[in-house]
């Protein structure tokens, strides 16, 4: 009696541990399905992360690269219009004003600076080439170096003009679809197409760009109607809106060109 006691018991302990070494296994392979169920899912996750990631760069390396030079900033104000407003800022605001529409647009927009400072003049001996070398390394497809004009010993100067490289189709064409569009919103004289004729002449941004260039003077802010024009929000808000659709028609026009100098 007291034996099968004993094997009662100790049948039972055995029981017991059976059972408890089978949840204990049960709770492992639960454990263990969990980290692989979350493995996969975290798997799974990345390789969207990465595929979405491809299809976004793919994308972005498609679309057209405009780099808007709003010019001076900082120290270097530029022109001073008559009622004290500075060419650095009004150039500034149009600036971002053109390149908000060509972003809505599906341009990828590339400014040499965003606001008043020249964080990159500190280590550039020259403010015009390190210009240059913003376009260069973001591969922009065309630069627009945006600027005023001024001429305090006549103040009746005033009207828009764009320059472009020399001996320079593409920049001449672009520049012609530019004045054109700035004809056409008639806020000031029409002084038409400039270029340089020799290279001691050039103008930097223009004659150093490999891609694409042109450099605008959008009206004298030493004369009262140009500056009243283009310090006011309405004025800036049309000249970006004309910029850009000259920009966006020049673009869809010379997709092949633009494909073949981004080859070069
Ligand atoms: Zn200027």
């Amino acid at each position: 009696m007291e034996k099968s006691k004993f094997d009662i018991t100790h049948k039972r302990k055995l029981l017991y541990k059976r059972k408890r070494k089978r949840q204990l296994i049960f709770r492992l392979c639960v454990i263990l399905s969990g980290i692989c169920i979350l493995s996969l899912i975290l798997l799974i996750n990345n390789k969207n992360y990465v595929n979405k990631k491809i299809a976004f760069s793919s994308n972005n390396e498609d679309k057209i690269i405009v780099c808007i030079d709003p010019g001076h900033g900082d120290w270097d104000t530029g022109a001073k219009g008559l009622s004290g407003s500075l060419e650095k800022d009004i150039v500034l605001d149009i600036s971002l004003k053109l390149g908000k529409i060509l972003e809505e647009n599906e341009i990828k927009v590339i400014y040499t600076r965003t606001n008043d400072l020249l964080p990159w003049v500190e280590t550039a001996n020259d403010s015009l080439k390190e210009r240059i070398r913003i376009s260069e390394i973001f591969k922009a497809d065309l630069f627009i170096s945006i600027h005023c004009n001024s001429n305090l010993d006549d103040k009746d100067s005033k009207g828009a003009e764009t320059w472009y490289k020399n001996n320079d189709e593409n920049s001449k064409k672009l520049a012609q679809t530019i004045q054109n569009s700035l004809k056409e919103l008639n806020y000031t004289e029409d002084r038409g197409l400039k270029t340089y004729e020799s290279k001691d002449d050039a103008l930097a941004v223009l004659e150093l760009n490999k891609n694409i260039p042109v450099l605008l003077e959008l009206g004298f802010l030493s004369n009262s109607y140009d500056e009243k024009y283009l310090k006011s929000d309405s004025g800036q808000e049309s000249v970006a809106k004309a910029l850009s659709k000259s920009i966006l028609q020049y673009v869809e026009e010379n997709k092949d060109i633009i494909s073949e100098l981004r080859k070069k």
